[in-house]
């Protein structure tokens, strides 16, 4: 920087001593610069009131605001980004539905895969785990054998009591 003289000061003297916080256009000054990633040498361009508002990076060359620290990364800054990643879960069904959905699947293909499948009728018996074929409800896994009844569970209209004779 050339020495300008203004009545008498010199600039490059007034620099030299200046104290701390002391910034004034053309001083060199430590700021954050993005462009370098780290924290260089950099000649304030723009001041306003006492603080440095924008600087010019005296390894890049580059210009921009006065900062001492990295700007925070965009993915956390933007609120619009981390809405739109939270309103897909919210929109997904629940687990349980999922679950409920995955087993009634599982019962449809375990039935439609069953070979021999005995018609149900109410003076027979039936063991637990066992598939039939109900006229109303078609094929269907027993769940539970009680006295009187069979617990079946079909993959349409799901657990049905069946009473037996
Ligand atoms: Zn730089």
């Amino acid at each position: 920087m050339h020495e300008r003289r203004i009545t008498g000061v010199s600039w490059s003297q007034h620099n030299r001593a200046a104290p701390t916080g002391g910034h004034k256009v053309g001083a060199d000054l430590e700021a954050w610069c993005g462009k370098c990633g780290e924290s260089t040498t950099h000649s304030i361009v723009a001041m306003v009131g006492t603080e440095p508002k924008q600087v010019l990076c005296q390894v890049c060359g580059s210009r921009h605001a006065y900062r001492t620290g990295p700007a925070r990364p965009r993915a956390t800054k933007s609120d619009g980004a981390v809405a739109e990643g939270e309103s897909r879960p919210r929109v997904a069904v629940d687990p349980e539905a999922q679950k409920r959905a995955a087993q009634l699947r599982a019962l449809g293909e375990e039935l439609a895969a069953a070979g021999e499948v005995r018609r149900f009728d109410p003076k027979e018996r039936y063991k637990a785990g066992e598939i039939i074929s109900h006229p109303d409800f078609g094929r269907g896994k027993v769940e539970n054998v009680l006295r009187s009844s069979l617990l079946v569970r079909f993959s349409v209209g799901g657990l049905k009591s069946l009473m037996l004779v």
